[in-house]
C-alpha cells in the first residue's frame, strides 16, 4: 500500500537526502523509522504525504502515484493520510471540538456527521470533556492528542508522524503510544519517525533505519539500535 522503489531526493543546496531507496509498508502494518540526525527520516516521511516530491523513483500510496500526481489531487491523497507533527500546530482561536471539526469540515461532511465523528475521536484520546476548551488551556500532551485526533478524524488509511513524543514527558509518551497502537490495531497503518530508544525497543514493531539517505536495516519486531 505504500511503495518506493529506487526513490532519489537531492535538495535544491545539493543535498542528497534519498539515495536510493526501495521498501514496501503494507495495510495495517506499523513501522518505526530511526536513524542519526540528518540522515533524512524527515525527508523519507515528507515524501509520503507530498510535501516534498522525490527527485527521481516511484512513489505509490493507495494506488496512487505520486511522482505523477497532479496538485489538484493532492487534498484526495491528504484525505487519505493523517499527518501528526512533533509540534502541535493547532489553531490557537478554535476550541478542542473546532480543531478537530475543521479537518472534516474542509471536505465538505454534513454537520450532523461531524459532531458525531469528532465527539467519537476526541472519546478515542481521552478528551471528550474538554472538547470546548482552547489548545492554551491543555497540558502539551494534551495538544498532542488534540492533533492526533485531527489526524484520524477522517478515518485515514495511514497515519504518519514524525517525531509525535519528542517534545512530551516520558509518561506522556508512553500515553501518546497507547493511543497509536490502539488506532493501529483498528487497522490504520503507521509509519512513525522517533529517537524514542525506549519506546522502540519496549512496544516491538517493524523498524526501518535511515543512514545517509539510504535503509541501513529493515527488520520485524525490531531494536533501535545505535548505541547511546
Ligand atoms: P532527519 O529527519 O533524519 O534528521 P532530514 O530528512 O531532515 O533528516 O534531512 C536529511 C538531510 O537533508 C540533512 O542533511 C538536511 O540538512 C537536508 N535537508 C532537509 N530538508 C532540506 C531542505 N528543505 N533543503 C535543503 N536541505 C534539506
Amino acid at each position: 500500500m505504500i511503495e518506493m522503489e529506487n526513490v532519489y531526493k537531492k535538495y535544491p543546496n545539493g543535498v542528497v537526502a534519498a539515495n536510493g531507496i526501495t521498501t514496501r509498508i503494507k495495510q495495517g502494518e506499523f513501522v518505526y523509522v530511526v536513524g542519526p540526525s540528518g540522515a533524512g527520516k524527515s525527508t523519507f516521511i515528507k515524501m509520503m504525504y507530498r510535501e516534498e516530491a522525490p527527485s527521481k523513483g516511484t512513489i505509490m500510496i493507495n494506488g496512487m502515484n505520486l511522482s505523477k500526481l497532479r496538485d489538484a489531487k493532492v487534498p484526495l491523497l491528504r484525505r487519505q493520510i493523517g499527518v501528526v507533527f512533533q509540534d502541535f500546530k493547532l489553531l490557537p482561536t478554535l476550541t478542542v471540538f473546532e480543531n478537530v471539526a475543521f479537518a472534516l469540515e474542509v471536505i465538505e461532511e454534513y454537520p450532523e456527521n461531524i459532531k458525531k465523528r469528532v465527539m467519537e475521536t476526541l472519546d478515542l484520546v481521552g478528551l471528550k470533556h474538554k472538547a470546548r476548551m482552547l489548545p492554551s488551556e491543555l497540558s502539551g500532551g494534551e495538544q498532542q492528542r488534540v492533533t492526533i485526533a485531527r489526524s484520524i478524524v477522517n478515518n485515514p488509511k495511514v497515519v504518519i508522524a514524525d517525531e509525535p513524543t519528542g517534545n512530551l514527558d516520558p509518561d506522556t509518551s508512553w500515553d501518546i503510544m497507547k493511543i497509536f497502537e490502539e488506532i493501529n490495531q483498528r487497522g490504520t497503518t503507521v509509519v512513525m519517525a522517533t529517537h524514542n530508544r525506549e519506546i522502540v525497543n519496549t512496544i516491538k514493531h517493524r523498524v526501518i533505519a535511515i543512514e545517509s539517505g539510504v535503509i541501513a536495516r529493515d527488520e520485524q519486531r525490531g531494536d533501535y539500535g545505535y548505541e547511546s
